[in-house]
């Protein structure tokens, strides 16, 4: 897994209408095994978010993870 500003390469951080951050994996079809193997809403899941929710906090700060602003 390639690492790039501190998360997996291949996530890509999009925002919704509201403005709310949504993540997506980019090569979801052909993730790696031990991201198949992490149950979404698992225990083991939730865990890993609790650990690293100052890195995603990070992320989504990130300017290039800012939408655009609308004009
Ligand atoms: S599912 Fe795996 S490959 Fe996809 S963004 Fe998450 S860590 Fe990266």
């Amino acid at each position: 897994m390639r690492m790039k500003d501190g998360h997996c390469a291949a996530l890509e951080v999009r925002h919704d209408a509201a403005g709310r951050p949504e993540f997506f994996c980019t090569i979801y079809e052909n993730r790696p095994e031990i991201c198949r193997d992490l149950g979404r809403g698992s225990p083991e899941c939730l865990g890993d978010l609790e650990t690293k929710a100052a890195a995603v906090a990070a992320v989504v700060a990130a300017p290039s993870a800012r939408p655009a602003p609308q004009v």
